[in-house]
């Protein structure tokens, strides 16, 4: 069963210094998912650490911490039906070179160590997420196109 969920998509410096945030968020936007947090931040290496510690030990680890604290990301939560996994699908696959055409990675990047935007993998991790990069909490409002992308009477 589908169901309205919350999930963290973060545009990672190459997609920020590839003037891609317009780009990406226009998708999200014309999919009918609802914007309910953003913001730029220039994120420290233990924010960073913390965000991937399930990646820790792996050899690409000090790579990807380093390449994600380059610069400044943008850090969203969008709202809707299956968020989680239609962003990720919406994303493409880690390797932006299996990512197919007509997804985020298969039309912007090339490379997996710079592959442009994340997205939670899991509601659970989705919520924490949420909640380490937006501590300070999310918008509640209700969108008026709701009665119009989905069926709800
Ligand atoms: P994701 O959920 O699709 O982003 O993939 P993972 O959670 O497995 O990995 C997090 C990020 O680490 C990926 O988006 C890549 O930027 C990077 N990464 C993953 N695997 C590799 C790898 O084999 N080499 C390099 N250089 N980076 C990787
Ligand atoms: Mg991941």
């Amino acid at each position: 069963m589908s169901k309205f969920e919350q999930t963290y998509i973060m545009i990672k410096p190459d997609g920020v210094q590839r003037n891609l945030v317009g780009a990406i968020i226009a998708r999200f936007e014309q999919r009918g998912f609802k914007l309910v947090a953003l913001k730029m931040v220039h994120a420290t290496p233990e924010h960073l650490e913390k965000h991937y510690e399930d990646l820790k030990g792996k050899p690409f680890f000090p790579g990807l911490i380093k390449y994600m604290a380059s610069g400044p990301v943008v850090a969203m939560v969008w709202e809707g039906l299956d968020a989680v996994k239609t962003g990720r699908s919406m994303l493409g696959a880690t390797n932006p070179l299996a990512s197919a055409p007509g997804t985020i990675r298969g039309d912007y990047a090339l490379a997996v160590g710079r592959n442009i935007a994340h997205g939670s993998d899991s509601v659970e991790s989705a919520k924490k997420e949420i909640a380490h990069w937006f501590p300070e909490g999310i918008v509640q409002y209700r969108s008026l196109l709701e009665d119009v992308i989905f069926e709800l009477r």
